[in-house]
């Protein structure tokens, strides 16, 4: 396997201030094919080939390293063309079993139908329900509380519960703010130890959000004007002190040039899950670039650049509970059994967000658990790419490095609610992306 020229130690440099607006500039000629949650290819592909692609073509084979430019990415010049950048050079990561500091799993709320947002009447209770959202809740969130907040709001109540902490209540609990109203939350447990907390923390808004048989068209304009919704809200969030939100490269890296993963195997006659984003918000996502072997650190291997947002959760989580309580926001520790519990609450209109929690709570066997479990690292600094390489996603979350197993396809995990951590699994995930750099 030819691993290109190799840069002499000590050359590599990493400017933060240039990355930002290489990475800028380049998102724009991309078209992201990246898929929610599974991070494989999604039928889309490179528009167009990066000068970069064609400079080093021209190159030849001596080479120094000039400068290193676009979201933690060196790139080689050719000795004596200070304006040509010719190789894509990452920073290495450390990725390394005895580094990791935790693994968690938690279970993602899948409903074949997808979310759940009607309005129910239990006694003097108007129950606006806001849970369902599989791998997509926090992408969603805010386009479906923005949903859930206007059916509230026409209830006329002025003095609102929500139940539920997690990514859908406390978006909800702020929209609700928003539009002039007191709010509660009520929850048996706040982040960091909500379900919420312990995702992988990029735009996945399509990830398990339903069953391909089950995006009629309403479903999909229901889809889409949530997605754009919490798309744009995001917009808002970057650039905030502690990057509650951010921009990210990500790299999937293949050993051979065909990239069909999410095909289900020939036997597998298993209904497909829902793929939404290339059709009906293909508009907001960056073009892809390609990269072929020789032109990356990663020998005889193809790669594909993605630009997705990426959410750092611990201090993200912070930001929305102290937005919350800094706008005379209450909460209360609280758990609730079934449905006739919530006649205890002071309030006549409750938003239900409680994720996972509703398939018990209220008895609702269309809920359906998702295992995913993540493999935590000391965090990086200087990374700020991510990789995803056979089945396995690195994502270079600053509050900890995050290594995921995602499966060969989306029934990975499915109708599994077991939540004790995997060993075997989360070494396997740190191993195979720390293969790429041996
Ligand atoms: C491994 C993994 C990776 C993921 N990655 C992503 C990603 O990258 N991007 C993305 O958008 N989504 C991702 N998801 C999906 C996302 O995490 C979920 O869709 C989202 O967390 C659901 O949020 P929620 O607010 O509905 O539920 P939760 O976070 O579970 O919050 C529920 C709240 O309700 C409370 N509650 C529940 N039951 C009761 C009760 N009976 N009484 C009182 N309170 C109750 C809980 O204490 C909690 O406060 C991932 C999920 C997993 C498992």
């Amino acid at each position: 396997m030819s691993e290109g020229p190799q840069l002499p130690e000590g050359l590599a440099r990493y400017s933060p201030a240039t990355a930002r607006d290489v990475g800028t500039e380049s998102a724009q000629k991309r078209v992201l094919t990246y898929n929610t949650g599974s991070f494989e290819p999604r039928g889309k592909c490179m528009q167009n080939p990066t000068t970069r692609r064609q400079i080093l073509a021209a190159a030849g084979a001596a080479f120094t390293l000039t400068a290193l430019e676009g979201c933690g990415v060196g790139l080689m010049r050719a000795k004596g063309n200070t304006a040509a950048p010719t190789r894509l050079q990452l920073p290495p990561l450390h990725a390394a079993t005895d580094r990791i500091t935790r693994i968690t799993v938690c279970t993602r709320p899948f409903r074949a139908q997808g979310p759940r947002l009607d309005v129910e009447q239990i006694g003097s209770k108007t129950i606006v329900h806001n849970y369902g959202h599989g791998g997509s809740g926090w992408s969603l969130s805010w386009g479906s509380s923005s949903i859930a907040v206007q059916k509230a709001m026409a209830t006329g109540a002025r003095n609102v519960a929500v139940v539920g902490c997690g990514a859908l209540g406390l978006t909800s609990a702020l929209l609700l703010q928003r539009a002039g109203a007191d709010v509660t939350i009520y929850a048996k447990d706040l982040p960091p130890n909500v379900r919420s907390s312990f995702a992988t923390g990029v735009w996945t808004p399509d990830s398990r959000i339903c069953l391909e048989e089950h995006a009629t068209p309403s479903f999909k304009r229901l889809w889409e004007s949530m997605a754009r919704e919490s798309f744009q809200t995001y917009q808002t969030l970057l650039g905030l002190p502690g990057n509650p939100v951010e921009f990210i490269d990500i790299y999937n890296v293949r050993d051979v040039a065909d990239r069909s993963r999410h095909a289900n195997p020939p036997a597998d006659d298993r209904p497909p899950f829902a793929e939404l984003q290339s059709e009906l918000i293909a508009d907001l996502i960056p073009h892809a670039e390609e990269f072929a072997p020789g032109s990356h650190q990663f020998g005889a291997r193809y790669l594909r650049r993605d630009t997705p947002m990426m959410f750092n959760l611990s201090v993200y989580a912070r930001l929305l509970m102290s937005d919350f309580l800094a706008d005379h926001g209450k909460i209360e520790i609280a758990e609730f059994h079934t449905p006739a519990d919530l006649a205890s609450l002071p309030q006549t209109t409750v938003i239900n967000a409680t994720g996972y929690g509703a398939r018990a709570l209220f008895n609702d066997q269309s809920v359906v658990p998702v295992r995913g479990q993540l493999a935590r690292m000391i965090p990086q600094p200087d990374i700020n790419y991510g990789l995803f390489y056979k089945d396995v996603a690195f994502i270079p979350r600053r509050d900890g490095l995050v290594f995921q197993v995602l499966g060969e396809n989306d029934y990975y995990g499915l109708n599994d609610d077991t939540v004790i951590p995997d060993r075997a699994e989360a070494e396997h995930a740190v191993s195979t992306i720390a293969g790429l750099y041996t």
